[in-house]
């Protein structure tokens, strides 16, 4: 972030308690505070967590670090382990017949680590003088919140400023015994027992995730899904992660959606019984399972923020928050960021700059807007999926299906060649034909996020197909097969896995 000069020095009797009040200490809000605080602001913050129907909660820092970001990729490399394990076999080491994991201390040692980011959160906001609430906070009137801490005891803040960023939570589909027996995501971070064989319901980034990580750390997963695989995304690549989990030993019901939980029996893990309705047949399913995780999409925690009677517009389809490209809402003072609003990415770095460069406009001499075009995004899958730009299927659409053309390839890595491993990853770049410029870069590969982060810059700079081209490979490497890039689409050349990075 460029430096950006204080200009929120306060010399009049303040008129309010606070210069901005920030509603959700997540991501966005946490960042947001203390970029305030740094330009002279003063700050407060309230986050409250609202435990789960089976009485989960967790502390400060948000979705990501309590049950998002953090424990997820945490527990995606403790399932990775296992792969490595097995091709350690291959490269030579003499390793135990039959590994064992044991769930329990996995969650501990993520539960410890979340813990020690929760500390290090509120000595963060202490540091900065920045004051946190831990209440749940209701707008009053546009200058006024009431907070209530877990004890009931209720106060009043004022605030000449505000920004909500409350995020989102997972939603529960309205079928018999869905809250009484079943988890989501904020649950499986910190389950006290091993989940036993689950059932994922839904098909986006979170079930797709989750389902992968129970496979990889040794549980039966069934996937069920309600239409396409990581709607939203390059269709061709969101196959092949299927494919991949699928090759792993993952069950994917397609076209089937839940309509009844009932317990069989209980216990640690408990046994269930979901049944299923297939949209297209009617055809109704059972499966005995042990846990089953709905990860069928999240919804904006603004119901009970009293926003409609101070004037701030919802779009009451999505329970989103309206802002304009200043992610300022309809009521002046009070901004929005973050997975609340209405339209943009669902993300941690997004929240993060979001509601820095929000704090540099309110209280520095900034007017840098958030730029969210081109942001690079993974899903962490057993085989991972990175991407930045458009979909192939969006470029069509957005840029003409005839001014675009697809460079690709498959590739295995020089890695899995001594392993044995079937399979292939795949790279694709979306191109513009009319200026080469690259609108889509899409990964199918191990450590893609990596990969993709670096290839993320290239497209921020408008890079064309000839850039790529000249770019010297890193040899031997997965990213190389970016250098090299030389069958189109539309060429309708069939694809044949080369190994390393599919150059040599
Ligand atoms: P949050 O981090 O959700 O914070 C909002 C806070 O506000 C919460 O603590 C909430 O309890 C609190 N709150 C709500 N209402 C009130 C109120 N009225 N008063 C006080 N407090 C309130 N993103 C990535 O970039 N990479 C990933 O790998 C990734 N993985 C994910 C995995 C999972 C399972 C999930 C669920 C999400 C993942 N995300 C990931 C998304 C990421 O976590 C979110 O985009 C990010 O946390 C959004 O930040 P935020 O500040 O908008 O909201
Ligand atoms: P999404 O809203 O993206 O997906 C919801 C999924 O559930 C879809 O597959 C949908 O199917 C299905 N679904 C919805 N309703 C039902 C129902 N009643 N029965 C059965 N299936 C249903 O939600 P997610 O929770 O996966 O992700 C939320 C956001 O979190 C993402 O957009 C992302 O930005 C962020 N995130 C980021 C991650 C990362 O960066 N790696 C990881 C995880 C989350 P259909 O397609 O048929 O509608």
């Amino acid at each position: 972030m460029p430096p950006v000069e204080n200009t929120a020095v306060v010399e009049e009797p303040r008129k309010y308690d606070y210069d901005l009040i920030v509603v959700g200490g997540g991501s966005g809000g946490l960042a947001a505070s203390k970029r305030a605080a740094d330009l002279g602001a003063k700050v407060a913050v309230f986050d409250f967590v609202k435990p789960t129907p089976i009485g989960t909660t967790w502390g400060l820092g948000g979705t990501c670090v309590n049950v998002g970001c953090v424990p997820k990729k945490l527990m995606h490399h403790g399932a990775l382990l296992k792969q490595h394990i097995n091709d350690a076999k291959s490269y030579g080491w003499k390793v135990g017949e039959k590994e064992t994991h044991v769930w329990g201390e996995l969650v501990e040692k993520v539960q410890n680590h979340i813990g020690s980011q929760n500390f290090g959160f509120r000595v963060s906001l202490r540091e900065k003088s920045v004051q946190y609430h831990n209440a749940y906070a209701t707008f009053v009137d546009q200058h006024t919140v009431n907070a209530v801490d877990k004890r009931g005891r209720e106060k009043t803040y004022t605030s000449e400023n505000f920004i909500i960023a409350v995020g989102m939570r997972p939603n529960y589909p309205d079928i018999p015994g869905a809250k009484e027996y079943a988890i989501t995501s904020d649950d499986i971070f910190s389950l006290g027992y091993a989940p036993g064989k689950t059932v994922v319901v839904g098909a986006s980034y979170i079930s797709l995730e989750c389902g992968g990580f129970l496979k990889g750390l040794g549980f039966d997963v069934t996937i069920m899904v309600r239409s396409i695989l990581l709607r939203g995304f390059d269709q061709e690549c969101a196959e092949r992660v299927g494919d991949y989990m699928k090759e792993e030993g993952i069950e994917f019901m397609r076209g089937f959606v839940p309509t009844k939980i009932t317990q069989i029996e209980p216990g640690t893990p408990p046994k269930l019984k979901i049944e299923a309705k297939n949209t297209k047949t009617g055809e109704m399913v059972e499966i005995e399972c042990n846990t089953v995780l709905f990860a069928i999409g999240r919804t904006a925690c603004t119901e009970s923020l009293n926003l409609e009677k101070i004037g701030v517009q919802v779009n009451p389809k999505t329970a989103k928050i309206v802002v304009s490209e200043a992610e300022q809402s309809s009521v002046e003072n009070i901004y929005a960021i973050g997975d609340v609003i209405e339209g943009k990415l669902e993300l941690t770095p997004v929240a993060i700059q979001a509601g820095q460069l929000l704090a540099n406009r309110l209280f520095g001499n900034s007017a840098t807007l958030m730029d969210y075009v081109n942001v690079p995004t993974t899903v962490f899958t057993p085989l991972e999926y990175g991407c930045c730009g458009y979909s192939e299927e969006e470029a069509r659409e957005k840029f003409g299906k005839d001014n675009i053309d697809v460079f690709h390839n498959l590739f295995q890595p020089l890695e899995w060649v001594v392993s044995e491993k079937p399979g292939a990853c795949y790279a694709k770049l979306v191109c513009k034909i009319d200026d080469n410029r690259i609108v889509g870069y899409h990964v199918v590969a191990p450590n893609a996020g990596e990969m993709t982060q670096g290839f993320a810059l290239a497209l921020r700079l408008g890079a064309k197909k000839e850039d790529f081209d000249a770019l010297n490979g890193i040899h031997p490497t997965n990213a190389e097969v970016f250098t090299m890039l030389d069958i189109t689409k539309s060429s309708g050349k069939e694809l044949v896995a080369s190994g390393c990075g599919g150059g040599a």
